[in-house]
């Protein structure tokens, strides 16, 4: 009996020992993979992330590329978000569809070229305060009689593709009708307009005066219809649950209060923004 007992004792002694020797290793096994990532970890917040914004740069006034650079009102207005925000960020010019493919796939941190806030994108996006106000219009080549929406019926209409002058035509037209050509940018369907690919374009309103403006000789003109274009709003668009949103769209609603907004809003505009309106619409 009392044999039977030391047995078991022994035994016992070394199934503590194997399971203390056990732990041992995966002590030490934890402990350097935690020093590993630790050091990581510490090298990264060393280095301040630089967090990466798309856009499509042919959307002048609000972005375009001279001399290499992407300018415009967004990417001033930009610049001073993240200066408020103390954040470091690279603007690159990827591409609208790329763009909204890559700010849902996190690739890009988020996105600001003149996107419009609504209801269908904030299913797989989030959004910052809104920051600029715009509807569309319908530019087109003179001689056409077009004096509302309704004029688009049997002409065909270029449109940017994805976007919400697409929507906007799709919503007149009907979605798939074979008179609405899509193209990649906003740039191509002016082009498009200019060969007379198209006679019409439905897009942004202020984008269609900057380019009626800048090409004097295209022979186009413009119109709105306020009964069939809905106003809509701009906002800085992010992954949904992004960890960044909040604080930067925050920044945003700060330089929409503190003057700055209107500074830049002049330089580009002319006249004064409405402030009380965006803040209105950001309720
Ligand atoms: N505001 C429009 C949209 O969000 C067009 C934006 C753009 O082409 N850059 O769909």
């Amino acid at each position: 009996m009392k044999k039977n007992l030391s047995f078991l004792y022994v035994g016992f002694l070394l199934i503590g020992m194997l399971f203390l020797a056990a732990c041992g290793t995966n002590e030490t096994k934890d402990s350097s993979e935690n020093n590993g990532s630790e050091s990581e970890g510490n090298s990264e917040s060393a280095e301040k992330k630089v967090l990466q914004v798309g856009t499509e740069a042919t959307f002048a006034p609000f972005e375009y590329m001279e001399k290499g650079e992407i300018v415009g009102f967004d990417a001033d207005l930009l610049k001073a978000v993240m200066k408020e925000a103390g954040l470091d960020y690279e603007f690159k010019n990827v591409g609208w569809e790329a763009m909204l493919a890559s700010v849902q796939g996190e690739d890009l941190d988020f996105g600001v070229a003149g996107i419009t806030i609504n209801d269908k994108r904030k299913e797989s996006y989030d959004f910052s305060v809104p920051y600029f106000q715009s509807t569309h219009v319908i530019v087109f080549n003179e001689g056409e009689n077009i004096t509302s929406a309704a004029d688009l019926e049997g002409i065909k209409v270029g449109v940017q593709t994805g976007t919400t002058g697409a929507d906007a035509a799709e919503k007149v037209l009907g979605e798939n009708n074979k008179n609405i050509s899509k193209y990649e940018t906003q740039a191509l369907a002016f082009m498009a307009l200019k060969n007379g690919d198209v006679s019409a374009v439905v897009t942004d309103n202020v984008v269609a005066a900057e380019y009626v403006k800048n090409n004097p000789d295209a022979g186009v003109e413009m119109i709105t219809d306020e009964a069939s274009f809905e106003s809509e709003y701009y906002g800085f668009m992010f992954p949904k649950g992004s960890e960044y949103k909040e604080e930067i769209s925050e920044a945003l609603a700060t330089v929409i209060d503190n003057g700055t907004y209107q500074e830049i809003y002049k330089e580009w505009f002319g006249n004064d923004a409405d402030i009380d309106a965006l803040k209105k619409a950001a309720e």
